[in-house]
């Protein structure tokens, strides 16, 4: 029988309800238990592919094409669980089904209502998530507990019970306790309230994870056990990290989470005890860096912390690799644009230019990826930053001097970048890109075969725009090679800059396969052609 765990979050927002879901799925996993993640959005979008960063952070996309929210990012680097378009439902792709229901005449005649109908379709959604060989489905609810568009999931949730067996269920808690340095006390009420809220829908939590600022003490702990009626160790604290985000495991760890959750839903785990010596091994990587090498992002989204989630992570682990720390230097495109590229990026020793969609910033991205050829400063393009790389190249060394994506001019001689024919057919915005895991072939000896140590590749896709096959030919008389293909060697997946010490730009996504264990080989490999300029620039011996 699959247990289920349900996660929600209380009193605040952004309180870490996906990273804390994807460390409980990584101590289940190393206590040798098959978990799968999943995550229920309240909102009403149909994925959250429509939002703009600013909104909502960066779009996650899986093998499958999904694009989904970013706390899946976290399952993925967490845990092995494989993730679909399953591990994602909004309110509105479920309404979606029940309308569909509807109209196809499958509820007999009846009021369609959202007590049972759109609950029903909520359950089914959990439950479904479930295999023969599933231990424990981890099912993180988005949103607050108290906002009204996440009722019908915790209706939905508080019957799973009494349909699967209350023994088969744990529900966990994360809220908020506050520090009021004022009265340099830390304060229990806000979660009273928010358990209270759950109780009043009629879901008694079994473990509270509570963040805070400082450590909180017995008397805290005790406090919230008995006004929330919740087991005393079941009252867990969960600290503020100041150095990294791979630290919330160790600590869970620490208090006791993984034995406890064991016990409550009765697991026959495999292992028997946690084993996370590699993970502490990690953790002094991360804790204790002997390099320091600094990257210049340059997007659109710069302000937003979570517009570039996985581009942010993926430098993380590729530091973890070389025992670096990657000090990561935001640069707004506009910025640039304003104030030149020697002003900002002079001293940077690697330069990344990340997706992303729409005119604004272009002309800053393009100057980057100039700043970086002309400079020999590593330059990883990812795909609007291979866009730019191709645009720049295209007007300062092919002389081209109008060149252009389609997206950004209908009226250029040059479209380097441009749509191709089956993608100009689609108007709908939602969906319709090229998505998810696409195989390519990478040239013998490139920069990036050498990277990925092999030349067949799965990478995933978000864009609509190729690079131009009529222009192929002229970059690569001139140095611009495309280095990898489709397997038909039809779409230009990989450029490189021949003459240059690492200028490696890709049309997919790389930033969605690294784990901090296993940074991605790109990363990888940029990180250390960065490390190699640092350390030329500051004289310091290899
Ligand atoms: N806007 C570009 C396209 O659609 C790039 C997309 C991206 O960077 N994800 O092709």
């Amino acid at each position: 029988m699959t247990k289920h765990i349900f996660v929600t979050g209380g009193v605040v927002s952004s309180l870490g309800t996906g990273l804390t879901s994807a460390s409980i799925g990584l101590l289940l996993e190393r206590r040798g238990l098959k978990v799968r993640m999943q995550k229920l959005d309240p909102y009403i979008n149909v994925d959250p592919g429509t939002m703009s960063p600013y909104q909502h952070g960066e779009v996650y996309v899986l093998d499958d094409g999904s694009e989904t929210d970013l706390d899946l990012g976290h399952y993925e680097r967490f845990t092995n669980s494989p993730l679909s378009r399953e591990s994602n439902y909004t309110t509105g792709r479920i309404y979606q089904k029940v309308i569909a229901k509807e109209r196809r005449g499958e509820y007999l005649g009846k009021t369609v209502q959202v007590v049972p109908h759109v609950t029903d379709e909520i359950k089914a959604a959990v439950l479904n998530l479930a295999r023969p060989d599933t231990d424990v489905v981890i099912t993180e609810l988005g949103g607050t507990v108290g906002d009204i568009e996440g009722l019908p999931f915790l209706e939905a949730i508080r019957q799973i019970p009494l349909e699967i067996g209350k023994e088969n269920c744990l529900f966990i808690h994360l809220t908020l306790v506050p520090y009021l340095k004022a009265a340099k006390e830390a304060k229990t009420k806000p979660t009273q309230h928010s358990v209270g809220q759950l109780r009043q829908i009629g879901i008694q939590p079994d473990v509270l994870i509570v963040r805070t600022e400082r450590p909180l003490g017995r008397e805290n702990t005790d406090k919230i056990a008995l006004f929330c009626n919740v087991e005393k160790r079941a009252v867990i604290e969960e600290q503020d990290k100041e150095f990294s985000i791979y630290e919330v495991p160790m600590g869970l760890v620490e208090h006791g989470l993984d034995q406890l959750i064991i016990e409550k839903l009765g697991l026959k785990d495999r292992a028997g005890r946690i084993n996370m010596d590699d993970w502490e091994q990690l953790m002094q990587r991360i804790l204790h860096p002997q390099n320091e090498v600094t990257i210049a992002v340059v997007g659109k989204y710069i302000d937003h912390r979570d517009a570039y989630k996985s581009i942010y992570e993926s430098l993380d682990h590729a530091g973890f690799s070389h025992s670096a720390r990657v000090l990561v230097k935001r640069i707004d495109a506009g910025d640039l644009e304003e104030q030149g590229a020697e002003m900002l990026l002079s001293g940077v020793d690697g330069i990344l230019v990340p997706g992303g969609f729409g005119m604004r910033g272009i002309e800053g991205k393009i100057l980057a990826a100039q700043y970086a050829r002309e400079c020999d400063i590593p330059y990883f393009g990812i795909c609007l930053g291979m866009q730019c790389a191709v645009i720049e190249y295209a007007r300062n060394v092919l002389g081209l001097k109008d060149a252009n994506s389609s997206e950004f001019s209908s009226t250029t001689d040059h479209p380097v970048i441009c749509l191709l024919e089956e993608q100009k057919r689609i108007t709908d915005k939602g969906g319709t890109m090229r998505l998810g895991a696409q195989p390519a072939v990478l040239m013998d000896g490139s920069k990036a075969a050498e990277c990925y140590g092999t030349q067949e590749i799965t990478e995933r896709h978000r864009h609509r725009y190729e690079f131009n096959p009529e222009y192929r030919q002229q970059f690569a008389k001139s140095g611009m090679q495309a280095t990898g293909t489709s397997p038909n060697g039809n779409l230009v997946e990989v450029v490189e800059v021949t003459n240059h010490p690492w200028y490696v730009a890709v049309q997919y996504h790389p930033e969605f396969k690294s784990k901090p264990m296993t940074p991605h080989p790109l990363f990888h490999g940029f990180v250390e052609a960065a490390l190699e300029r640092h350390r030329e620039r500051m004289q310091l011996p290899v």
